[in-house]
């Protein structure tokens, strides 16, 4: 199995530099603000935050469910929330200067609303401090209540992203037992319907043993859902704990795949080891004609 070798020498990284990425880091260490780019170590860190895009976590460090991949701890939080969070958000994007911001969270399944209303009052506390930065935000599923994902993009999207994060076949065991595909795909294509302006995302994660045929029809079921921009990237392990990586895919092989995703008509496909979902995300914008 690949994770006993050494990585590929696409997969070793730069470290991160640049003016902007070192003005930014300093406001985030001094002010103490809390990343998902800085605190997952992310590669992508000098591009984006010289960019003006940053990831930032909503609703805590602990999610109800436990998926296979991800390295977030599984627990509890029992209803607790952070009221000031929208202000303090919107005061990070503020000092920060970002122009495209990706919010995201853990699940909560604890919350009547799965913290839909959270969300939604965080999107708008962004806007009315920064009206001119593009908010993005990947949600958790909301156990497929497309009510609660209309609260969100009611809030003023200019992207709704959720992962499907791997092929049919491997949903389970990879996503939480809670988490579907259909579920998953239907949300997406709910969300496209409900708000036709906002660009619709989702993200595979490659490597998990999938074969390309279920790569393939992933994509086609991705697209047969009006989502707009489809990311793939490598899967990498957290901890040993964690589901092995199967197969490191070569930069060739993710073009292929971008190659393909493009031939059935999305939008933008991003595709490449160090793919995130976040990532280039406003790039998409800048380049979309949806209105
Ligand atoms: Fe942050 Fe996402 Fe960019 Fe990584 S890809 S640095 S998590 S915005
Ligand atoms: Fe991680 Fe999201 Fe799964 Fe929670 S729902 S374990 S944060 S991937």
């Amino acid at each position: 199995v690949p994770d006993k070798h050494a990585k590929p020498e696409w997969l070793r990284m730069k470290l991160p530099s640049g003016a902007k990425y070192q003005e930014v880091m300093e406001i985030v260490k001094s002010r103490q603000l809390s990343t998902v780019c800085a605190e997952s170590k992310c590669p992508n860190i000098s591009e984006c935050w010289g960019r003006g895009t940053a990831t930032l976590m909503l609703m805590g460090s602990v999610c109800t469910r436990a998926c296979k991949f991800c390295s977030v701890s599984t627990g509890n939080p029992q209803g607790w929330l952070d009221h000031d969070e929208p202000a303090k958000v919107a005061e990070a994007v503020a000092l920060m200067g970002l122009k495209y911001v990706v919010l995201t969270s853990v699940d909560r399944d604890d919350l009547a609303d799965g913290g839909a209303a959270h969300y939604a009052a965080c999107v708008r506390a962004i806007h009315e401090r920064m009206p001119d930065t593009a908010v993005e935000a990947l949600t958790p599923d909301f156990q497929g209540r497309h009510d609660l994902v209309a609260q969100v993009l009611d809030a003023g999207l200019a992207t709704y992203a959720q992962n499907l994060e791997t092929v049919e076949r491997l949903t389970h065991p990879v996503r939480d037992a809670r988490a579907g595909y259909a579920q998953t795909l239907a949300i997406l294509k709910f969300a496209k319907g409900h708000a036709p302006q906002t660009i619709t995302k989702t993200s595979l994660m490659l490597g998990l043993g999938e074969s390309d045929e279920e790569i393939e029809r992933a994509l086609n079921d991705i697209r047969a859902a009006n989502v707009d921009v489809v990311t793939m990237g490598q899967y990498m392990r957290p901890t040993k704990n964690h589901l092995p990586v199967q197969h490191y895919v070569t930069p060739d092989e993710f073009q292929k795949y971008r190659e393909y995703a493009l031939g059935l008509g999305f939008v933008e496909a991003v595709a490449g080891p160090f793919v995130r979902s976040s990532y280039r995300a406003e790039r998409v914008l800048e380049g979309n004609n949806l209105g």
